[in-house]
């Protein structure tokens, strides 16, 4: 038994060996009774592949709390744990935009998936005045559904002897997030149309907006390395006076002076907007804190805009 067991991790050995020059998308099994060693970026996607892995799993995300993707710096010590890594998990088109070369490179020796690769290409938006696509999908909770299937897809293919128990967790997973989504549906339909108006620094809701009916305006584009322009801020700060909106939100992963100087324009225009509270956008919040999930994050932030923008309280809180 020992030796046929030997035999099965040789062959698993090799299998992954020619799996390399396959590229991300397919993935040869590469346990031999151990946990899966994931690496991942963002928090969110952390949570998520946690929650399709369950104790399958070792998994060490790179980005903490309030960290934006967009500018984010592999340092040596998150280039060791992606190289320890069997499978590396991270957002893509372009969100990680400072990593693509170094992702690229561990691609050649390892699995690495982008989770927007299980997105549908026709459901993805490009930026405002970009040919590029808009990378923050998973305000679109149908999209992170894709997503979450393409890490357990993954987790199955790098792990047979236990993809019911991925393909279990999934489907329990994929339950949460479609009561999830209808919830966001509910209580945006209750912000009286013209209110429903959703102003933050960098443009990161543009799939909430199409999912779940709300015009979306930011002072930035779809990453948060270009600059933002006065006249980026006159534009904005025109809409929402003219349109009365009465609050703004800041994110936590970018810094507030954009929005300061947004809400000082709109003053000059005798509109007394404020800021509505804090969204998690590119970055979940504390772990052990309930906006520490992707679940979590993303009720937070609808409480915040429904509450600000004028929705009638939640029913049951
Ligand atoms: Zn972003």
């Amino acid at each position: 038994m020992r030796r046929l067991l030997a035999v099965l991790v040789a062959l698993a050995g090799a299998l992954t060996l020619a799996g390399c020059t396959a590229e991300a998308s397919g993935t040869a099994p590469i346990t031999d009774g151990r946990p899966l060693r994931i690496t991942t970026t963002t928090n969110f996607i952390t949570d998520t592949v946690g929650r399709i892995g369950g104790d399958r799993l070792e998994v060490t995300g790179l980005m903490g709390p309030g960290v934006d993707p967009h500018l984010y710096r592999a340092s040596a010590g998150d280039v060791q744990a992606l190289r320890e890594a069997d499978i590396i998990f991270y957002g893509g088109l372009n969100l990680e935009g400072k990593m693509g070369d170094l992702l690229a490179d561990l691609g050649r020796s390892r699995t690495v998936r982008a989770v927007t690769d299980g997105i549908p290409r026709d459901q993805l938006l490009r930026g405002p005045g970009t040919s590029e696509a808009d990378p923050h999908v998973w305000f679109d909770v149908t999209l992170w559904q894709h997503a979450s299937r393409a890490i357990a897809e993954t987790l199955a293919a790098a792990d047979p002897g236990h993809a019911a128990d991925y393909r279990r967790n999934l489907d329990a997973y994929l339950a949460e997030l479609t009561s999830l989504d209808a919830g966001i549906r509910e209580r945006m339909a209750a912000v009286p149309a013209p209110r429903r108006v959703l102003v933050t620094s960098h443009d990161a809701f543009a799939y909430f907006g199409r999912r779940y009916a709300v015009e979306v305006a930011a002072i930035q584009g779809i990453s948060t390395a270009a600059e933002a322009t006065t006249a980026d801020i006159e534009r904005v700060a025109e809409l929402i006076a003219s349109r009365q909106v009465p609050a703004v939100f800041v994110e936590t992963s970018v810094p507030r002076q954009t929005i300061d100087a947004l809400l000082a324009a709109t003053a000059r225009r005798g509109h007394p907007a404020v800021v509505g509270g804090e969204l998690f956008t590119d970055a979940a919040g504390a772990p052990g804190t309930p906006e520490g999930s992707y679940l979590g994050m993303v009720r937070a932030n609808v409480d915040r805009i429904a509450d600000a923008l004028g929705a009638p309280a939640a029913a049951g809180g």
